[in-house]
């Protein structure tokens, strides 16, 4: 692993510990008993609120949001670490096997962000692995299981729950990673926290697949590694913010400049030459000093879930919060109680942020009608 020398946050080294991502709530509802949650799944409300009729709210919506999770729960194979079967689609093999001989990495660097792009990320740099950011244990998908599938049988019994407390150790030589920010649909965004702003979401975690498995064999046909990860095996926001993708926003989420929070990250670890980007030390300068006084992320969080304290602190909210680094911690366990109350994330604290660009706020009714 490589060390970060610069580093954009202020860590204390005494009690930050690499994230165990069982304590992430997707994964606490899982076993937390504590929890008001526990064992709660964002379907507990969906035929109450279909039977409400309120606008956003109806089945159509609800049919929008699951099936634009198709690609992501119907193709694990976006996840895979690494390729176990050559198979020849038309193309041959023979020529994927040797290493491409990479001459220049600076312009290299710029082929792998022309290809993932062409691939689907709106955003993209590069960092080095920094160990800090691994997930010290997480989810390991079994081969051809969807993460829906393992939590399923994980609540049925069939398999053990330490399918999501499994040690997570790159491969050596692994020391790059490809962060992407793919940008979710503005008018759906804008009608937070009714169901379009959730399928809004839950269609770039199927973009995610598409793009991290394109990119994944495109290095891979050149003959280096790849581990193709979703919100798996790291924490995406401070590789984002290594990559130089934005800063962290007072929301717990990144914020771009060209998009505000209105992404969804995903990322490729290898071991092909790349050449790495620095953090936007300009843009972090300007959120940090923006956050301070905006509040409107907290303001228009239904469950207050998002601190209202001026300065970054060191204090966790609970203990799905990762303690140890000065910023504004959000309190996911409330955020997921709304969540389960909205059978939905919810994206309030996406559409509020001016980063955001969200020229026109839309009702569902108006988002359905614009072609
Ligand atoms: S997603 Fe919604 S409930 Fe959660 S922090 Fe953001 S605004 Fe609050
Ligand atoms: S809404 Fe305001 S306070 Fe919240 S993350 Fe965006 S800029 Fe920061």
């Amino acid at each position: 692993m490589v060390n970060v020398k610069k580093n954009p946050y202020e860590i204390d080294e005494t009690v930050y510990k690499r994230f165990k991502q069982k304590d992430n709530m997707l994964f606490r509802r899982l076993w937390d008993k504590t929890l008001p949650t526990y064992n709660q799944m964002i379907d507990t409300n969906i035929e109450n609120h279909i039977a409400s009729k309120k606008d956003g709210y109806s089945r159509i919506d609800f049919a929008l949001v699951a099936a634009g999770w198709t690609v992501y729960e119907r193709f694990p194979y976006a996840f895979t670490w690494e390729r176990k079967n050559l198979i020849d689609i038309g193309y041959g093999v023979n020529w994927m096997k040797s290493k491409y001989e990479i001459k220049n990495s600076k312009s290299f660097t710029k082929i792998i962000k022309k290809a993932a792009k062409f691939y689907g990320a709106s955003l993209v740099g590069i960092a080095d692995v920094n160990e800090k950011w691994i997930y010290k244990t997480g989810f390991k998908r079994p081969d051809e299981t969807s993460e829906a599938e393992a939590k399923q049988e994980v609540r049925e019994g069939k398999i053990a729950d330490s399918i999501y407390n499994q040690p997570i150790d790159l491969p050596n030589g692994i020391n790059k990673v490809i962060v992407m920010a793919i940008e979710m649909d503005e008018d759906a965004i804008s009608t937070a926290p009714a169901q379009p702003a959730a399928a809004a979401s839950a269609i770039i975690y199927s973009r995610m697949a598409f793009t991290i498995s394109c990119l994944g064999e495109f290095i891979r046909n050149l003959g280096y590694r790849a581990i193709q990860c979703g919100n798996d095996t790291a924490l995406s926001i401070p590789l984002a913010i290594d990559a130089g993708l934005g800063a962290l926003g007072r929301n717990g989420l990144l914020l771009t400049p060209e998009l505000g929070p209105r992404v969804r990250i995903c990322k490729v670890f290898t071991d092909i030459p790349l050449d790495s980007d620095e953090p936007n030390e300009k843009f972090i300068r300007k959120v940090n000093h923006y956050c301070k006084n905006c509040l409107k992320c907290a303001e228009a969080c239904e469950t207050d879930a998002i601190s209202k304290v001026k300065n970054h602190t060191f204090v966790p909210s609970t203990i799905s919060n990762n303690p140890g680094v000065k910023k504004y911690y959000v309190d996911v366990e409330k955020c997921f109680e709304f969540w389960v109350e909205n059978s939905s994330d919810c994206g309030n604290c996406i559409a509020s942020c001016p980063f955001s660009r969200i020229r026109k706020n839309l009702t569902p009714d108006e988002f359905w009608s614009k072609i």
